[in-house]
């Protein structure tokens, strides 16, 4: 393993999405020094996954020039995995180790999305909605493939229209939205003109797809791999034969390294002030950790924190009426795309809730909250440590996910010796530099 690297910041930024650009961008143009880390082998997060970099003028490109302009260390491929002491991260890559030192930190980590278990969600060919459109961006062939696209949220039809793109047939777009509800949405939508705009544009996108509301998977069926859906359409059963099921329930923000961090949650978001500022002093959260509201919001979430976290509260202030409106946004999708009760008897006694651990609904029906659950049979323990069915039990048996303990994401042995105080003194240190 290569030798560890200790790096330290006025600023630093974790999440390399909208959110964590913006934030980092702001913080840098105000003259501190500002480092941003991302898992990632690129900036963009979720939605600018695999733009390319010769596209010109685009939002992407506006906030990577603003961040090279402004002198942003830019530290990739990097995970941060833990907290050892206060004002220091640890992150990990393929073959280093490498702590991260901070006066004040942006913790910008972005959402997942929310999957519920039904019967054959595990077998082979389904998918997150996100996560198949990400490998489609990685380079997975969909021409001719028919993708079934169920669960709720304005990223299935993001998701449907990037996939018909790339040669995809898509025999249904399950929504279990009413469309009483996605009417009232609709017209929502005039009171934010861009979101009319690319209402239109994804609409001519998929014109001539059937659109189902009220409707949602209620079994995969396939021998080794997935062949057909049975989808309850308004109430009747149907078969469709696909060869891909892309399924995701809304999103849930990721709030572990908060947590982690000491940061209160409350309502499914991390908490925080006008400033984005939690309730950790120095620390900071901006977009989709707080909330789910989309692009607009964790941009100017972003660039508040940023303003804030370098000092400039002022010049923060002025984005509070643009966070505003863009906040209403987020509230109207939580209220659209909420689940409805009868998601919670998707699953059949045998259904597996927790694939990390093969923990099946039944064994799940015991208990009355998570830490018991976890305690007598693993659900959550897992390699994805209940990233996937901490949100589905939350929603099945209105569990409360407890704290977090360290590492958040599955780290090497090295990494936790690191960890363990031997930090300090073997390490070179850098300031600056891309
Ligand atoms: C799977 C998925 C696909 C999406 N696709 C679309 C789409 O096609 N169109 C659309 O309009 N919206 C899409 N969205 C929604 C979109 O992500 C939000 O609207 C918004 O852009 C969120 O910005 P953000 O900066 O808050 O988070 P993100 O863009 O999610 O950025 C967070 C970044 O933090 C990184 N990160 C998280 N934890 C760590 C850690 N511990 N160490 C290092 N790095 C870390 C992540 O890898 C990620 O790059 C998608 C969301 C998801 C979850």
């Amino acid at each position: 393993m290569n030798r560890e690297v200790q790096h330290h910041f006025d600023v630093l930024v974790v999440g390399g999405g909208p959110a964590g650009m913006a934030a980092a961008a702001c913080a840098a143009e105000c003259g501190v020094h500002v480092g941003i880390v991302d898992d990632n082998l690129r900036l963009g997060g979720q939605i600018w996954r695999g733009e390319s970099d010769d596209l010109q003028n685009t939002e992407r490109s506006k906030w990577v020039e603003r961040m090279r302009a402004s002198g942003v260390t830019t530290l990739f491929g990097l995970r941060v995995v833990h907290q050892p002491q206060a004002g220091v991260l640890l992150a990990e890559s393929l073959d280093s180790v490498c702590a991260l030192k901070y006066e004040k930190l942006v913790v910008a980590t972005g959402a997942r999305e929310r999957f519920l278990p039904f019967p054959g969600w595990t077998l082979p060919n389904i998918m997150g909605a996100g996560g198949l459109q990400a490998m489609v961006k990685s380079g997975l062939p969909v021409r001719g493939k028919r993708v079934v696209i169920a669960g709720t949220g304005p990223l299935l039809l993001a998701v449907a229209a990037y996939l018909r793109k790339h040669g995809a047939q898509i025999p249904m777009i399950c929504e279990q939205a009413s469309w009483q509800t996605l009417s009232r949405f609709g017209l929502a939508l005039f009171s934010w003109p861009a979101k009319i705009m690319q209402g239109f544009e994804l609409g001519r996108d998929l014109s001539g797809l059937p659109l189902a509301a009220n409707s949602w998977p209620l079994a995969a069926h396939g021998q080794q791999t997935l062949e057909s859906v049975t989808i309850l359409r308004a109430g009747r059963a149907e078969t469709v034969a696909c060869d891909y099921l892309a399924c995701g329930f809304h999103l849930v923000p990721n709030v572990e390294l908060a947590l982690l961090l000491g940061c209160a949650v409350g309502n499914g978001g991390v908490r925080v002030d006008d400033f984005q500022e939690t309730t950790v002093s120095s620390v900071f959260c901006a977009g989709e950790p707080t909330s789910i509201g989309g692009v607009e919001l964790a941009l100017i979430e972003g660039q508040i924190a940023g303003l804030a976290a370098a000092g400039h509260t002022k010049e923060a202030g002025a984005c509070f009426s643009k966070r505003r409106k863009a906040r209403r946004f987020a509230q109207l999708l939580d209220r659209t795309f909420r689940l409805r009760p009868e998601l919670r008897s998707l699953p059949s006694p045998e259904t597996t809730v927790c694939r990390c651990e093969d923990v099946p609904y039944s064994r799940l029906q015991r208990y009355t909250s998570w830490r018991a659950a976890k305690l007598h049979t693993r659900c959550g323990m897992g390699p994805c440590q209940g990233r996937v069915c901490g949100p589905a039990t939350q929603f099945l048996f209105k569990w409360n996910p407890d704290s977090v303990r360290p590492p958040v994401f599955p780290a090497r042995v090295e990494t936790l010796v690191a960890t363990a105080g031997q930090l300090e003194p073997q390490h070179s240190e850098v300031r600056g530099g891309h």
